[in-house]
């Protein structure tokens, strides 16, 4: 399976079970992708039954939680802000 995250291309390569802190049995999905910096491989692990998927976006060595990665969001525009003729 291939996912891509704003524009980040993600391959699972396999499932690993994993015992969370609390004792509960889960698994874990491994993902590959490039270092958004330097394009080297990695690999990250997220819980299978995350809804949400917020890969890492570098190798451990680029890794730097304070510095994302500029993220395209979709802008919501509000029925205000639309103007249709008469500017
Ligand atoms: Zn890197």
């Amino acid at each position: 399976m291939i996912k891509v995250y704003d524009g980040q291309a993600y391959e699972m390569v396999e499932v690993v079970p994993y015992v969370r802190r609390d004792g509960g049995e889960t698994l874990l999905n491994r993902w590959r992708s490039r270092c958004a910096a330097c394009g080297e491989p990695f690999f990250f692990t997220a819980p299978a039954e995350a809804t949400k998927f917020s890969p890492n976006r570098r190798c451990a060595k680029h890794k730097s939680p304070g510095r994302k990665v500029a993220r395209q969001r979709p802008q919501r525009i509000k029925n205000d802000d639309v103007r249709v003729g008469n500017e």
